[in-house]
């Protein structure tokens, strides 16, 4: 079985699994409980990961915020600007392509009275710098513009979206989960990020864990939001709950892979992305039709129609050889408001199937589509 569904997620890396271990067994203490030797322990490797974490993304170990994944990340952020800063605006920018816990959390906060702009997308999903420009206004309080692109893979303008917010005072946040370990990000050269999400099982991580970079000032205070869980405080007082720490453990593992294979892993993932085009065209000719950019977005993924052919029919069929999806497993069972946004028909979205690879797989394993 060829598994080319790493979008929605990826396999846990064998050192990842074995880093998990002894945070499932001998090592259960709380990592918030004190003086002896499992909750020290156990404390220590939570910092360890953090350390990880902000080491892959150029972050302090202060702004991680340690979160079940980026759904609550997304959650966390948008609602808590949302809240704090009620009464300097009620305005978010967001764009109509973001995965659905920006949107639907948007949507959400629009049905409790908040004002929402949700900016249009070119044909490969990219926002319009000008368009977000001309959006700004007083009560703007925050911007949330996704990295890179779940189901087309198109990387936004970060840099350029960043500098725009800093420039004019407001909040910037990115769901950033599609692009950890595939886009080298350095925090430090994106001043205008005040806020970033991901999620560990897109780099080869477990599932159910995540985090959120936040942002320090000057004198070392995260930037105030409120928390989307009260209780204990466990991170910054920011989000509440006794920290997972086998998770989390494996999540800074992972961070750790991340940093060290990523030019290998960019180059492989762009090597094996070119090879399956070049097959899907020679194989299927005219009745492939690719929705994607081809630069400027994340290596290893594909989106492809084959016309005339109903996505869900051929997934089927290849599910005994090949693992893929239409778009989205968060929203798979609505045709895809991605597809929608760059301006497909209903017939060409039906048409549509994502191929998401990973750097563990070879040339030869992708020769199989030459069978088909
Ligand atoms: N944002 C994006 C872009 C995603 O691809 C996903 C996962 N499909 C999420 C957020 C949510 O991540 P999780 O399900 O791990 O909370």
């Amino acid at each position: 079985m060829l598994y080319l569904d790493n979008s929605a997620t990826t396999k846990i890396e064998d050192e990842v699994f074995e880093s998990m271990l002894p945070f499932l067994k001998e090592e259960y203490g709380n990592p918030s409980s004190k003086y002896y030797s499992q909750a020290t322990n156990s404390h220590k490797a939570v910092e360890t990961a953090r350390k990880n974490i902000a080491n892959l993304l150029g972050a302090s170990t202060k702004e991680i915020i340690f979160t079940s994944g980026s759904t609550e990340a997304n959650n966390m952020i948008i609602k808590g600007v949302s809240d704090y800063y009620s009464n300097k605006g009620n305005h978010i920018i967001t764009s109509v392509a973001e995965h659905a816990s920006v949107l639907e959390t948007c949507r959400y906060l629009e049905s409790r009275g908040s004002d929402i702009s949700y900016l249009s997308v070119d044909k490969y999903g990219r926002i319009d710098l000008e368009e977000l420009k001309s959006s700004i206004k007083p009560t703007t309080i925050l911007v949330s513009i996704i990295w890179g692109n779940n189901e087309v893979g198109s990387l936004n303008d970060i840099k350029e979206i960043a500098e725009l917010c800093k420039s004019k005072n407001v909040f910037f946040h990115t769901d950033a989960t599609q692009v950890i370990g595939k886009v080298d990000i350095n925090l430090e050269e994106y001043p205008g990020i005040s806020f970033l999400s991901c999620s560990a099982h897109k780099f080869h991580g477990p599932k159910g864990v995540g985090s959120v970079f936040i942002r320090k000032d000057q004198y070392d205070i995260l930037t105030p939001i409120t928390p989307l869980f009260h209780g204990g405080g466990q991170e910054s007082n920011i989000r509440s709950g006794t920290l997972a720490v086998h998770n989390i453990v494996g999540m800074g593992k992972a961070a750790d892979l991340a940093k060290e294979k990523m030019p290998t892993n960019i180059l492989q993932l762009k090597d094996i992305e070119n090879y399956l085009v070049e097959i899907l065209k020679n194989k299927f000719k005219n009745t492939v039709v690719f929705n994607n950019d081809t630069t400027n977005k994340i290596p290893g993924i594909i989106n492809v129609q084959f016309k005339g052919i109903n996505n869900e029919v051929l997934l089927k069929q290849l599910a005994p050889v090949i693992a893929a999806s239409t778009g989205s497993a968060c929203s798979s069972s609505k045709p895809s408001h991605v597809l929608d946004a760059i301006g497909l028909s209903l017939e060409e979205i039906r048409n549509t199937v994502r191929f998401s690879l990973s750097p563990n797989i070879s040339k030869e394993d992708l020769n199989i589509f030459r069978e088909l």
